[in-house]
């Protein structure tokens, strides 16, 4: 967002013959940057990172050519705009450049949304690990409720067919029996509370119009609030 500020004035008025000194008016004149998107294959460079990180193998169940690279205006927790980048499968990309267009329009805060924050060296990820994105060619992750460790159940995650979104996990963890993995996560484990960048009903709602469940609605005592896929699972 731009804000262009410009101030008119000490205004002179005249009332009742008298001249009176009328506060400096400042102008406000918002022009707020426009919702973007673009939906492109994946470049050679960004298909090396995904084969070079791990993120992507033979044996995935989605090949390269049935991936695209969705790029798109969020808003960030400096509350400025920025250009986002996701990986995901063809058949949702354009349903999820409507769901960002969404969370734009909310002013909704993302944390990480950058190729380099989701596939790059670990050294160049963020320490804070609150990144947002979705292609990983990965199982899903057993629940924290039978496990402490991070270990796959065993079935592809809907993130290894691109079909699944996390957003600001800090903010949003995956619980079981009342727990997280992630210390970061602990205050957050309160949902009773909204705190920039939870997930709000807007934002499902965002998700549920394009037909996309929400991890947070799982029955059970296991929930995963930065999740939604086009399964719902
Ligand atoms: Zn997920």
């Amino acid at each position: 967002m731009r804000v262009v500020q410009g101030r008119i004035g000490p205004l002179l008025v005249t009332l009742h013959g008298t001249v009176t000194r009328v506060a400096i008016v400042p102008l406000l004149a918002l022009s707020v940057t426009a919702f973007h998107s673009t939906i492109r294959p994946l470049s050679a460079p960004v298909r090396a990172e995904l084969g070079s990180g791990g993120f992507w193998h033979q044996g995935c169940p989605v090949s390269l050519a049935g991936l695209r690279l969705l790029t798109v205006t969020h808003w960030g927790f400096d509350s400025r705009v920025h250009t986002g980048q996701l990986v995901v499968n063809a058949d949702a990309a354009a349903p999820l450049a409507l769901v960002f267009r969404s969370l734009y329009e909310l002013r909704f805060p993302i944390r990480h949304l950058r190729l380099a924050d989701a596939y790059g060296p670990v050294r160049s990820r963020p320490d804070d690990n609150d990144i947002s994105g979705s292609f990983e060619c990965r199982q899903a992750i057993a629940s924290p409720c039978s496990s402490r460790v991070r270990k796959g159940n065993g079935t592809w995650s809907e993130h290894a067919y691109g079909r699944a979104v996390d957003l600001n996990p800090v903010e949003n963890p995956y619980v079981g029996c009342g727990m997280s993995r992630d210390p970061k996560s602990r205050r957050y484990l309160d949902r009773s509370r909204l705190r920039r960048g939870m997930v709000t009903p807007a934002v499902v709602a965002a998700f549920r119009s394009i037909g996309w469940g929400w991890g947070g609605d799982w029955s059970g005592s296991t929930k995963d609030y930065m999740h939604f896929s086009a399964s719902g699972h």
